[in-house]
């Protein structure tokens, strides 16, 4: 996902290019605003943190775009191409160290493991809307 600060400050065109030079194949795209209820859903592993209302909060503050995305050792790849989660910590060059703020604000999210991607790419696309 292209999350709701990126897609505001206008770098969502960048950040798509960034990862499309980088290898990776955009199998799905789209551009939708998350509800409450499926900002609470898709990050259902974090609801007993102290920062789950914040994340849900900014989640749901404006559109995003969500993206299922193809590449050998994609995973691993994209966590190097987007950076740390605090962008204070990204490496210089990662597009969270170049568009993002703060670790709420992270511009960018990235599933961590190849069943995490399968689960977060049904969440937002059916069959018929990858190619
Ligand atoms: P990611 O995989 O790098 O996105 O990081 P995590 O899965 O650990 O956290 C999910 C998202 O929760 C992050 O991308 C941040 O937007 C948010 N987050 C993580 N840690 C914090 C925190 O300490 N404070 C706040 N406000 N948000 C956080």
């Amino acid at each position: 996902m292209i999350k709701p600060d990126a897609v505001a400050n206008g770098h969502a065109g960048k950040i798509l290019d960034q990862i499309i030079q980088a290898g990776f194949k955009v199998v799905a795209l789209k551009y939708t605003r998350l509800s409450e209820e499926r900002a609470g859903d898709f990050y259902g592993i974090h609801r007993e943190r102290p920062f789950f209302g914040e994340l849900v909060r900014f989640m749901t503050s404006g559109p995003i775009y969500a993206a299922i995305l193809e590449k050998d050792n994609a995973i691993e790849d994209f966590r190097k191409l987007i950076g740390a989660t605090d962008p204070q910590k990204a490496e210089a060059g990662t597009i969270r160290n170049l568009f993002a703020k703060s670790i709420d604000a992270n511009a960018i999210h990235g599933s961590d493991s190849n069943e995490n991607a399968e689960i977060e790419g049904n969440f937002f696309f059916g069959a018929d809307q990858r190619f």
